[in-house]
């Protein structure tokens, strides 16, 4: 069976959802906080074995740091885990270069740390919290570094591990640095390009209706007329009978309410066409004939019953409200301004007759 257009587009739509929310942020906070707590489980296994005491000490403190890393994320403190988090790498893994030496790698995961700092940056602002001076911050982890390898070089390390051990931890901060790093890359991408396509669509999306608005619904057929023309399509401009008297009855708000009424009603018929808000109270529906233009003429009938005999309520007063639609069939040739501007003549033509009927 076919996809009808309707359903294509309520696809679309699902996917227009907020990208960094509170649920989402809270479970990078705990994936983080978990990488970084089996990381200090296992350094801590690590200088306990190989007797390196004070770093095997300061693994116990980072353990218990990273578990309380998960209130933070549960309180969602999310500037304070960075911060915190931050000073715990750069105190542990300057410790760990001043006890064991430059050779075991340590230093390497703060290669990692700035370009995860960078990332929590772009997050906080997209969840329009408060950031960390990321460009500061990452200057502060470039001289720890040096001042790793200053250490290092003037200073002999207290202990030294076993050549074994100081191979697989060199493989190890590899891996889990370049991981971490790519990984968070991909995310970024991933979000960068996510974010664009949501501003797109909802550049092309009417805020009162969710329709389509005027540039969306243009851009539609800009699409269709690069793919397969404009032959075989219809267009109907639908406007909403003496709207200003409801807008002054009722006032402005009982008109945004008929205009979103109207809008659900419309997603709701069988009338299968791209649907938009044109301006104002005016709608314009765009589909393809199939080669059954009175199958759709039908239904825009049934619409326009529907809206007839649809009960609107606002604050508890009942009223009716009717539209007048006019429809034309693309003629091969014309531009795309003639078309529709011949749908809006067949529009005036239901008005100037009595309104509430469809012209075509
Ligand atoms: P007709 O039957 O000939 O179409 O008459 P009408 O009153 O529907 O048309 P008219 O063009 O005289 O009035 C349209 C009104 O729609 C005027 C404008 O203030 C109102 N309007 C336009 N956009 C909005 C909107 O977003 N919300 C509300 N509440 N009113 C709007
Ligand atoms: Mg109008
Ligand atoms: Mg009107």
């Amino acid at each position: 069976m076919a996809v009808s257009i309707k359903s294509k587009i309520n696809n679309a739509m699902q996917k227009d959802a907020v990208l960094i929310d509170a649920k989402t942020s809270r479970v990078v906070a705990n994936a983080v906080t978990v990488s970084f707590l089996l990381i200090h489980i296992s350094l801590f296994i690590l200088f306990a074995l190989t007797g390196v005491r004070p770093m095997a000490i300061f693994n116990v403190f980072s353990i218990a740091f990273y578990i309380f890393c998960f209130y933070i994320s549960y309180r969602a403190w999310y500037r304070g885990f960075v911060l915190l988090s931050l000073i715990e790498v750069l105190l542990h893994m300057t410790a760990a270069v001043y006890y064991t030496g430059w050779e075991n790698g340590f230093q390497i995961s703060l290669v990692g740390i700035t370009v995860m700092l960078v990332i929590s940056e772009y997050l906080g602002r997209m969840m329009d919290t408060k950031t960390l001076p990321t460009f500061p911050l990452c200057g502060l982890v470039m001289m720890t570094y040096i001042l790793e390898y200053i250490i290092s070089f003037f200073h002999t390390a207290p202990y030294t591990l076993p050549v074994r051990v100081t191979f697989w931890l060199n493989i190890a901060w590899a891996l889990s640095t370049f991981i971490i790093s790519v990984g968070s890359m991909i995310s970024f991408v991933w979000l960068v390009f996510s974010t664009q396509s949501m501003l797109t669509r909802r550049a092309a999306r009417d805020n009162l209706t969710g329709l389509s608005n005027r540039s969306g619904i243009r851009g539609i057929l800009e699409d269709i007329t690069e793919s397969r023309g404009l032959d075989g399509c219809w267009a109907a401009m639908m406007d909403i009978d003496d709207f200003k008297v409801i807008n002054d009855t009722y006032g402005h708000l009982c008109g945004d309410y008929v205009l979103r009424e109207v809008a659900r009603l419309m997603e709701g018929s069988n009338v299968d066409a791209y649907l938009s808000r044109w301006g104002g109270e005016e709608f314009l529906a765009v589909g393809y004939t199939d080669g059954n233009m009175q199958l759709h003429l039908d239904r825009l009938e049934n619409f326009r019953k529907d809206v007839e005999s649809h009960d609107f309520v606002y604050n508890d007063t009942h009223f009716s409200v009717t539209l007048t639609i006019g429809v034309a069939e693309y003629v091969s040739g014309e531009s795309l301004n003639e078309w529709i501007d011949n749908a809006d003549k067949k529009l005036y033509e239901g008005k100037r007759s009595g309104k509430n009927k469809v012209v075509s």
